[in-house]
């Protein structure tokens, strides 16, 4: 369909060729495949002012693309203009306390060149190959986010372009509604540009503990006790599927740099861990953060990184965090994880989670609970797991808990308008102001 789009002039490509739409098509998640008509692969910022311009006024949905991690479609358009932002990564040298990076650079691009002059952005998130525009749009939250908040809390300043193809900067001070907007705002008034990082120094070495807890209710009660102490840099947790039904592991690290060395003994004692159970590594900062690649390499070699990932993420209040858990725990069997898979369960600082846009259940401190699901691909389970995922959300919500959207949970117009809160109108004057022709944001009303 030629509506006058291909006869717009670029400096990269807009493509309509099937390799294109169908990999603009397809997640991480790989439950959504909604074909776009074209895909932008930008040669700058001015493109994706003239591709937003036009599909403004002919109304045409857009969706700016990251890495495409998502796990339901989040950043796909039906019939609509995917931007492959992943065109836009440049990186440039740090100076001493932060970094200019296109939206389109993967964290591990970031880390690599910070690291050369021995700095680190504060919060990485598990998996270095996503986008930063791609986090930035979702929050952002890793092992130091007790620490330091989501990524979105560590970041300066953003260039970004609006839906009226306005291409404009914004920070804390300058255009602080835009900045307010597009930070969690999942794409919706705008697409990031570039981004201005904050740095803090890298440490050489990390020191990692994992420990193991006879039950679930031990795990979060000593992880309150250790994120209160402030006793670890890096502090998570995990439900692993094994054998014998599930373990429960805190994922906990020590960054150093030698002549300074942790000591074992202070960090793991009175953990309320099983004696004996400890497991230590000690490796690189760059190690240590890149620890998802081997694997990804293997679950890529088992066909399973392309299977279908029907994840469930969710932010829940401390006090009933226990009881959420044991709920989900009753009914689900490692078959429910795969073999791959596991439950993320680690609590965070409220009020370090400063982003207007990112929902926190209001109470001082959260827990993130995710439940990281590799299935084999039997369309049958996977709408099981998408109905369960519903269903943790709903109970979720019971109990005073929020969506992190990144997950592949059923959510309707309604669901958004309770997701926002008291903050929703407001929230609605933002997109009226930066997409009043509502093209931006069409990926993400999915119902079952
Ligand atoms: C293996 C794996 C590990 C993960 N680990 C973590 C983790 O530790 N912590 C965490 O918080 N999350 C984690 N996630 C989730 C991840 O943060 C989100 O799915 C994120 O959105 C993916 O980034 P992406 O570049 O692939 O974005 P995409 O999936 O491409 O896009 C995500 C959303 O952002 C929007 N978007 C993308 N780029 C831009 C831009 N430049 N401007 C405006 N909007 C944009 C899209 O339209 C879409 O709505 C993980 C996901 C996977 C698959």
């Amino acid at each position: 369909m030629d509506d006058g789009l291909f006869s717009l002039s670029f400096d990269g490509e807009m493509r309509a060729d099937s390799g294109a739409l169908t990999q603009a098509a397809e997640d991480f998640g790989h439950v959504v495949a909604d074909r776009p008509r074209a895909v932008l692969r930008p040669g700058s910022a001015a493109d994706i002012a003239t591709v937003l311009r036009f599909a403004s006024e002919q109304g045409i949905p857009v969706v700016p693309r990251g890495q495409g991690h998502s796990t339901y479609g989040q950043a796909q358009a039906r019939d609509g203009i995917v931007i492959d932002m992943s065109a836009l990564d440049r990186v440039s040298h740090p100076s001493e306390d932060h970094v200019i990076v296109e939206a389109g650079a993967t964290w591990a691009d970031v880390l690599r060149t910070t690291l050369r002059q021995g700095l680190t952005p504060p919060v990485l998130t598990d998996y270095l190959g996503l986008s930063v525009g791609g986090t930035l749009s979702v929050g952002g939250l890793g092992g130091t986010s007790h620490r330091y908040g989501a990524q979105t809390d560590t970041v300066l300043a953003l260039d970004a372009v609006t839906a009226d193809g306005r291409t404009r900067s914004c920070s804390p001070t300058e255009s602080p509604e835009l900045f307010r907007s597009l930070l969690a705002g999942l794409g919706q008034c705008g697409v990031i540009t570039r981004a201005t990082l904050r740095l803090v120094p890298a440490p050489a070495r990390v020191r990692r503990y994992k420990l193991f807890y006879r039950d679930i209710d031990l795990l979060t009660a000593s992880q309150r006790v250790l994120m209160r102490e402030g006793r670890f840099d890096h502090l998570q947790g995990q439900i692993l599927p094994g054998p014998q039904g599930f373990r429960f592991m805190l994922d906990a690290a020590t960054y150093y740099t030698p002549p300074a060395a942790p000591d074992d003994r202070e960090l793991t004692a009175d953990a309320g861990h099983e004696p004996g159970s400890e497991e230590i590594e000690d490796l690189s900062y760059w190690d240590f953060a890149d620890r998802l690649s081997d694997g990804e390499a293997e679950l890529r070699r088992l066909g399973a990184w392309t299977h279908p990932h029907p994840w469930a993420n969710l932010l829940l209040p401390n006090t009933t965090t226990d009881d959420f858990l044991a709920r989900i725990l009753t009914g689900l069997t490692p078959d429910d994880l795969g073999a791959a898979g596991l439950v993320l369960v680690y609590p965070l600082l409220t009020r370090r989670l400063a982003t207007p846009l990112l929902r926190t259940p209001a109470e001082t401190i959260t827990f993130l609970v995710a439940a990281l699901r590799f299935p084999p691909p039997d369309p049958a389970t996977v709408r099981r797991m998408i109905a369960d995922n519903r269903s943790w959300y709903e109970q979720a919500r019971e109990l005073g808990g929020v969506s992190y959207p990144i997950g592949t949970i059923p959510f309707t117009g309604d669901d958004w308008r309770h997701h926002h809160g008291a903050g929703h109108p407001a929230f609605l004057e933002l997109v009226d102001r930066f997409d009043p022709a509502r093209i931006l944001g069409s990926g993400l009303v999915r119902e079952s």
